[in-house]
């Protein structure tokens, strides 16, 4: 297996866990950090613990706008591909639940757009 692969595995076995993936990376590999169950945040590319030093609250935040932005395109995806569907959609059962996820994702896109900073 090579070391990326191996480090997927990894990152899968802790999600499995229980690990939750947080938006920031490890200073030393890139890899994203995860926290453990226990409250820890490992990297689990270099096997160790990570602890985040003072004055890398900027850094967070710039990561954070970063992935605010990942959503919106994310958003704006489906958005697309729901309105796709809604052309062929013919069902009126089909008709409103595409209508309700189509609504439930301009909800969501109009949140992430006030939550930017
Ligand atoms: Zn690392």
């Amino acid at each position: 297996m090579s070391e990326r692969e191996t480090s997927i595995k990894k990152m899968s076995d802790l999600l499995r866990s229980g690990a939750t993936m947080l938006s920031q990376y490890c200073p030393d590999c890139k890899t994203p950090l995860f926290r453990l169950p226990s409250g820890e945040t490992i990297c689990p590319s270099c096997n160790r613990r990570v602890v985040f030093a003072k004055g890398t609250e900027v850094e967070k935040t710039a990561t954070e706008a970063e992935s605010v932005s990942q959503l919106e395109e994310t958003l704006l995806l489906k958005v697309t591909s729901m309105k796709a569907l809604m052309v062929k959609a013919e069902s009126p059962e089909e008709i409103e639940k595409i209508t309700r996820a189509l609504a439930a994702l301009y909800d969501l896109l109009e949140k992430v757009r006030k939550s930017k900073p």
